[in-house]
């Protein structure tokens, strides 16, 4: 048996509900799981690295409020309650730059605090898993997030950024060339970048995720939900490709697709 999770990142309180539902109703309707990696507190000034606004920040939000708590979308909140294919996964604090890349102790315990009392009184259940924005973490980011977290999902791991003790470890996982690997009771997931995204040929994409979900036991396929909301408006062409992903993924029979949670109660043995 061969596992995949779906990750969509960026659900926050500026997120149209109609969007996700437009983008995932095939795989709730196919039962496929579905983690969206969530802001609690999402800034609305939010920056890429260029300088230019992040796209996840949807329509004209209040300049009066610099951050939205993600319970304010009373709308979304019910939807997500009323779907239970979707999981929600803690996605740093408010989605600054570089907000787990820092090394300041004090202040990710603060982060990571604030947005876990965010989602819960929005009414989410805790999360299994937890998310760095732009999968950027410090040695103490990630030594706190995997204490509180069963699952750590990010895009590599490289040993300047790992605390010191979890080297051995680290050095194990090398020497058996596997994507993934623990410390302690914690799942910690490598992915194979956004195969699913705007910015790679969409002819390819598809092949593309088959195979790389042929080749190891347990694949992250990463999406953006905006990626596929350019401007607001709905890029047809790309979400057929997403929705043809759906029909492959329920089609496979060796292929199971799960949620983080799954994971983080070891119901599956994906290494
Ligand atoms: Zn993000």
């Amino acid at each position: 048996m061969r596992y995949v999770i779906l990750r969509d990142d960026d659900t926050n309180a500026t997120t149209p509900a109609g969007c996700l539902e437009q983008l995932y109703r095939p795989f709730l309707a196919r039962h496929l799981p579905v983690n969206l990696a969530t802001i609690p507190h999402v800034r609305t000034d939010a920056r890429r690295a260029d300088g230019r606004p992040e796209e996840f920040v949807f329509g004209r939000p209040d300049p009066a409020k610099p951050r939205v708590w993600i319970g304010a979308n009373r709308e979304l909140v019910a939807y997500l309650q009323e779907n239970s294919g979707y999981e929600i996964a803690q996605h740093g604090y408010d989605h600054s730059l570089d907000e787990f890349g820092s090394r300041d102790t004090r202040d990710l315990k603060r982060r990571l605090d604030k947005g876990a009392q965010l989602l819960a009184a929005a009414g989410f259940a805790r999360p299994s898993a937890f998310v760095a924005p732009y999968d950027r973490f410090s040695a103490a980011a990630l030594r706190l997030t995997a204490a509180r977290f069963g699952v750590v999902s990010t895009g590599w791991f490289e040993l300047r950024r790992l605390p010191l003790g979890w080297w051995p470890a680290y050095a194990g996982k090398k020497l058996a060339a596997t994507a993934h690997w623990r410390i302690g009771a914690t799942r910690l997931l490598s992915h194979p970048g956004c195969l699913l995204s705007r910015f790679r040929p969409r002819e390819s994409m598809l092949e593309n995720i088959r195979r790389t979900v042929a080749a190891q036991p347990l694949t992250v396929l990463v999406t953006h939900w905006w990626e596929y909301f350019p401007d607001g408006r709905p890029d047809e062409e790309f979400i057929a490709v997403l929705h043809r992903t759906a029909e492959f993924l329920a089609g496979e029979p060796d292929l199971r697709v799960i949620g983080f949670s799954d994971l983080a109660r070891h119901a599956v043995p994906a290494r």
